[in-house]
């Protein structure tokens, strides 16, 4: 390409600059890895001014670009499209400052997930978004508005960014949000960018919120009958003001996938499917928190086990936060995120096990049933590739298309990326979809950001 070449008088350094077919195939995909794009170039920034000159350079010679933080989403979002410049963040991972007085943290967009926890755990607060994958970055937790186990009661990653440092596609920094906790001044721009998929800027810096560390969490485990028993006891749960910290929901059939896969065993081998819960705060309070929920789920439930053992309950939460990659060990899958409101969780997965039994394709559902976020493996098995996307693209059709008859989403924390766009399309208003790209274009109007990615049309 036209004077690619010329990025090394900004990347200098050799070792973080890479040309097309030096770029190792991993980039040019997301963990998945199944579609892949194109690259002219491959940079580790290490710093925003460094990110302002490449966006800069990009701009001027009109080269799309794709942000890249630890290349954990399952949905396409990190596939560069039309020999773009990838721009990874994972060497701008330094925490900048944490603030105790104001409860905030400054980070750099590539500091991964557990180590930012684990670090300001270390010093009595908490960072609370959690999702299953650890090994994400802060920067594409916030541009995807990650999710994960603890938003039931703590919220998503979006609750938890003050302010955002960007660079915009034309090279422009500027700086969005602040250390105040109310702000009606002008438009938030911050929250637009957000979930945004790397398609409006490129974050440099983390403004993020903390709060307290709670005292202790204790996990526990409820078994019940049937996956329609134990579904059916999580608005009983809520309504009976328990305020858990995560609220999942498994199938045996599901755990069974995760103790092969790690090695590890359940603690129960004889139920059918389990509420997983944890409740935080001050040890009296999860105690009188148990002895509530033991009576709200004694009609519904065979027993509740209390994690009590540390190891037990860490081997517990592993073998939940392994099931997409121990569905993916065992055959090709498409995982979906779809979101439906609380109180239609149970009449979903009842559609989702009827589909399965008539289209005789194995979907495996699991996840977190206090906000209604219902991920779904949709199995591959024997199937040849006509087959299999044939009757894949059928049964997505009735998933989301019933998802939507429920007042749900097609995505409640992964993204659209590449692989959801079609029906995020066919199911969100013209207008809306027009007004979201005229956004882009107040933001990105030469369109190189993730072009092709989420709703950029
Ligand atoms: C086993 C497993 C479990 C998971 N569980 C969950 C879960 O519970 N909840 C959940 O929400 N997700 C989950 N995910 C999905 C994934 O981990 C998240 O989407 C995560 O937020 C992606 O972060 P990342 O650093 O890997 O970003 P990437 O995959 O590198 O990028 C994701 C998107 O963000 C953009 N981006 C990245 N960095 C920047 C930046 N600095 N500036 C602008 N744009 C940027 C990219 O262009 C892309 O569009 C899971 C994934 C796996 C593999």
């Amino acid at each position: 390409m036209k004077n690619i070449e010329k990025l090394r008088e900004i990347i200098s350094d050799a070792g973080r600059i890479f040309y097309a077919d030096s770029i190792d195939q991993k980039y040019l995909s997301d963990t998945l890895g199944r579609k892949r794009g194109s690259a002219s170039a491959l940079v580790f920034v290490k710093s925003t001014e460094e990110t302002s000159k490449v966006l800069k350079f990009a701009y001027e010679n009109n080269i799309p670009v794709t942000p890249r933080g630890a290349g954990t989403n399952l949905v396409g979002s990190t596939v560069p499209h039309n020999d773009a410049i990838i721009i990874d963040f994972s060497q701008m991972n330094h925490i900048l400052e944490v603030d105790k007085e104001n409860f905030t943290a400054l980070v750099e967009p590539g500091v991964i997930l557990q180590d930012f926890q684990k670090f300001v755990e270390a010093m009595g607060l908490f960072y609370p978004p959690d999702p299953g994958e650890k090994l994400a970055s802060i920067g594409g937790n916030i541009s995807t508005n990650a999710g994960g186990m603890r938003a039931v009661k703590y919220g998503v990653t979006r609750d938890y960014v003050m302010g955002l440092e960007l660079v915009l596609a034309d090279g422009t920094v500027l700086e969005v949000g602040s250390k105040n906790r109310k702000d009606t001044t002008g438009l938030d721009l911050k929250n637009i960018v957000i979930g945004s998929e790397g398609t409006l800027a490129v974050i440099t810096k983390c403004l993020l919120k903390l709060v307290g560390k709670p005292e202790c969490s204790k996990s526990l485990l409820i078994c019940f009958d049937s996956l329609k028993s134990g579904i059916e006891a999580v608005p009983e749960i809520l309504r009976a003001n328990l305020n858990p910290t995560a609220l999942e929901f498994i199938e045996r059939k599901v755990v069974s996938l995760g103790e092969k896969f790690l090695n590890l065993n359940w603690p129960d081998t004889e139920s059918k499917a389990y509420l997983l819960l944890t409740f935080d705060g001050e040890e009296n309070e999860i105690v009188s928190s148990i002895i509530k929920l033991e009576s709200v789920v004694k009609k519904s439930a065979k027993k509740v086990i209390v994690l009590e053992d540390s190891e037990l309950s860490g081997n517990v939460w592993k073998i939940r936060g392994c099931l997409v990659k121990a569905v993916e060990a065992v055959s090709e899958q498409e995982p979906l995120d779809i979101v439906v409101p609380i109180s239609q969780v149970a009449e979903f997965v009842n559609y989702v096990n009827q589909l399965e039994e008539e289209s005789k394709m194995q979907m495996i559902s699991f996840g977190h049933a206090g906000d209604g976020n219902v991920h779904l493996c949709v199995v591959r098995g024997d199937r040849s590739e006509a087959e299999w996307q044939k009757e894949l693209e059928e049964n997505l059709e009735k998933l989301y298309s019933q998802a939507h008859k429920l007042g749900g989403l097609i995505s409640g924390e992964h993204g659209l990326g590449v692989s959801k766009r079609e029906f995020f399309f066919k199911e969100t208003a013209a207008q809306n979809v027009q007004l979201m790209n005229a956004i882009k274009s107040a933001f990105d109007p030469k369109q190189l950001l993730n072009k092709g990615i989420s709703y950029t049309i």
